[in-house]
């Protein structure tokens, strides 16, 4: 029986309800699971995520501190797993230590309270997750440490997001990096899968928020799920998915909250180019001709985010670089080139670029909304 790396995120994890849900989502499986965990994540809107809480606990904000205690005792007390206190008690003790350690104990004490509960070993990721002194990844030590571990343990329970430098200090990935730990785990391990569990129900078309009626791909190749994800798409972090693909492993999107629903596919055996409307903001643009030296590097760095305005100019679209009208980059895959002056008329946008099979429009960002369903009622919904 083959081995599957389960990863979910913190909406999965955000109270004594998702636990079980995800417990008995892992014990269907059954079988060689290696389970990663993030750090419970916001419950309702208005709610912190508990990685948030750690950062501003580090900084001395005590309320955050008392807030982090009280999620994690309901969870203990809910599922009967006794106090957390002792978990507690050591955090306290050093989240004062680093930014990063303090960063990473969500996953940490979720990990534990998790393991603790479905009866599964744990493993710690700084054991198993290696950075060099400069916070780059090991991969070789890194898969070695996996399969050392998976040698001696048929399944375990390892919190995400987190690794260990050589001097045994924690490192974290960026925000959102507990994707990264599931694809090292699926990819060193050889694994049948990749199972990435969050709360909605893979690939859509546009964000749901602002396109109810986006609607959902079921399989999607590594090569356009890279490049969505460049473009914004927020379903999974972009470095999860050089891992997986390199080691053949699929990566499977599947939703916690409906997990017999479909999911998404992510694999090089698909061919098929999806139809999407993803956008990134905290970009500015700038002629070309104006930047300084400082910012033209920053510039052809960024060659594949140079636009072409409506009267010929050349424009960059830089992070946030230079004091300029706040933009976003809305990128329109599968859209024809015949219908690309219509979509202009209907954006409106401040530049225009193709690449491939993909429109980029740069618009001021009080006007992403309407552009992306603009883009999305002439491509998905086929309004006329
Ligand atoms: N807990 C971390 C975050 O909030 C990492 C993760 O969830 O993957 O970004």
């Amino acid at each position: 029986m083959g081995i599957i790396a389960m990863k979910f995120g913190g909406s999965s994890v955000a109270d004594a309800a998702g636990f079980r849900r995800v417990r008995r989502i892992v014990e269907r499986q059954g079988g060689r699971v290696y389970v990663v965990l993030s750090a419970p994540g916001k419950r309702h809107p208005n709610d912190f995520k508990m990685t948030d809480l750690l950062c501003r606990a580090h900084g001395g904000d005590g309320g955050a501190l008392g807030e982090i205690h009280l999620r994690f005792s309901e969870i203990a007390r809910a599922l009967g797993l006794g106090d957390a206190n002792g978990w507690l008690a050591e955090l306290d003790a050093s989240i004062a230590r680093s930014a990063g350690w303090a960063a990473s104990r969500g996953e940490w004490v979720c990990a534990r309270m998790f393991a603790r509960y479905c009866g599964m070993p744990f493993v710690d990721a700084a054991k198993l997750i290696h950075f060099d002194a400069a916070g780059r990844l090991l991969r070789e030590p890194t898969q070695r440490a996996i399969r050392e571990m998976a040698a001696r343990l048929p399944c375990a329970v390892i919190p995400g997001f987190y690794g260990s430098l050589p001097d045994g200090e924690i490192q974290t990935f960026p925000r959102g990096g507990s994707d990264i730990t599931g694809a090292l785990l699926g990819a060193a391990l050889s694994a049948k899968r990749y199972e990435n569990w969050t709360d909605v129900d893979g690939l859509l078309s546009a964000d749901p928020a602002v396109c109810p009626r986006a609607i959902h791909h079921e399989a999607v190749s590594y090569r356009q799920m890279r490049r969505l994800s460049l473009a914004g798409a927020r379903v999974l972090h972009p470095d999860c998915l050089a891992p997986a693909q390199e080691a053949g492993v699929p990566t499977i999107l599947k939703n916690t909250f409906a997990p017999g629903n479909r999911g998404t596919y992510i694999s090089d055996r698909v061919q098929a180019q999806v139809a999407c409307v993803c956008h990134r903001d905290g970009f500015c643009a700038v002629p070309l001709e104006q930047l300084g030296a400082d910012a033209r590097a920053v510039a052809s760095a960024l060659a594949a985010q140079t636009f072409v305005s409506a009267q010929g100019e050349a424009l960059a679209a830089l992070p946030g670089f230079e004091a300029g009208r706040p933009a976003c980059i809305v990128s329109a895959f599968g859209l024809n080139a015949s219908e690309l002056d219509a979509a202009r008329a209907d954006v409106d946008p401040i530049a225009v670029r193709l690449d491939d099979d993909c429109a980029r429009f740069l618009v001021p960002s009080n006007r992403v909304r309407n552009a992306v369903s603009a883009l999305h009622e002439r491509i998905i919904e086929k309004v006329p």
